[in-house]
């Protein structure tokens, strides 16, 4: 096998106890990238990667896959794997210095300023996991040993490869990125029961996580809710924009659909976030997508969001996704 075959093997093959050894793959290859091409083609020598370097990307792929899903990455959530705790716990921290819980990406977080001691406790304690955990291991698929990917030296800070193999990712690095990204989803497909599970591991390859502007809904739910009655409390919403609310968490569907939108005031819409629903509430948005079709239909709307609601009625989504949010 040449090495691309034997990185491809790894990583169809490594096993599913947690995330780590795709994480892992996906950071190295990533740090192949940012070499030219043309010093690795006349290099014969081995390069040296840190631990350190893969550390910090580690770091960011399971800080947006938890801020943004809060995604369960091993079988056992009582026990959640170490890399992800250090993640919480940074979470945490960076919400304290911000000031604010909004999920954001790891490059517009700015961390490494907000709140450096703890980012750089958050390293050590990724690449003392990295090295207990996963940097030899990676290299052992069904208790044997792949030979000649890297060396590495336990405990060692930082690892060697040969500049071809380097330049083999890096000429690769779209078929390697894409068999990365299917074995975790494979993977949290074992532990997690929400809906676009591989859109939301892509998450860590887009530069920005588009909200969506929920603006074009308000003249859809208005048909319904002439009055502007905010949905979670009751009352009209008066001198103000109503919010639009996603009822079921969007955190959870990673989509944003007219039969999951409702008319809220802006303090209760903002005091809620990601709270799993009442089933009362799935009660009550269950009437209004009725009569909202209804009226739709009755104004000949006929577009593409006239069309999710009469799905979402036919086939029950809202209570279908509430049971399965509750995990
Ligand atoms: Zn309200």
């Amino acid at each position: 096998m040449n090495f691309l075959d034997k990185w491809l093997y790894i990583i169809r093959n490594c096993s599913f106890d947690n995330t780590y050894k795709t994480s892992w793959a996906k950071a190295i290859t990533e740090i192949a990238l940012e070499f030219e091409a043309e010093s690795l083609r006349n290099s014969a020598d081995t390069v040296e990667i840190q631990l350190r370097d893969i550390a910090k990307r580690v770091l960011r792929y399971y800080f947006e896959q938890t801020i943004f899903f809060d995604l369960q990455q091993s079988s056992n959530p009582l026990k959640p794997p170490v890399l992800v705790t250090i993640v919480k716990k940074l979470i945490v921290d960076y919400q304290k210095h911000s000031g604010t819980v909004k999920p954001v990406k790891w490059f517009r977080a700015n961390i490494e300023s907000i709140c450096p001691s703890e980012y750089q406790k958050a390293v050590n304690a990724t690449i003392k996991a990295l090295k207990t955990d996963v940097s030899y291991r990676f290299l052992r698929v069904e208790g044997k040993e792949v030979e000649e990917v890297y060396h590495y030296e336990q405990k060692a800070d930082s690892l060697f490869m040969s500049a071809d193999s380097l330049l083999a990712l890096k000429e690769n690095s779209l078929i390697v990125f894409d068999a990365i990204n299917y074995r975790w989803t494979q993977m949290l497909e074992n532990f997690n029961h929400s809906p676009r599970l591989s859109k939301k591991v892509r998450i860590i390859d887009e530069d920005q996580v588009r909200r969506k502007s929920l603006g074009k809904f308000s003249s859809y739910l208005q048909i319904e809710n002439t009055d502007c009655i905010c949905f979670l409390c009751g009352t009209r919403i008066e001198n103000e924009a109503p919010a639009i609310d996603h009822v079921i968490p969007w955190s959870y569907l990673y989509s944003d659909d007219v039969w999951n939108l409702v008319f809220a005031h802006q303090s209760c819409n903002s005091s809620k976030s990601n709270v799993i629903p009442s089933e009362n509430m799935i009660e009550r948005l269950d009437e209004r997508n009725k009569t909202l079709l209804q009226r739709m239909k009755e104004q000949g709307k006929l577009d593409k969001h006239v069309s999710e609601l009469q799905l979402a009625v036919d086939s029950n989504l809202v209570r279908k996704f509430w049971i399965a949010c509750q995990g």
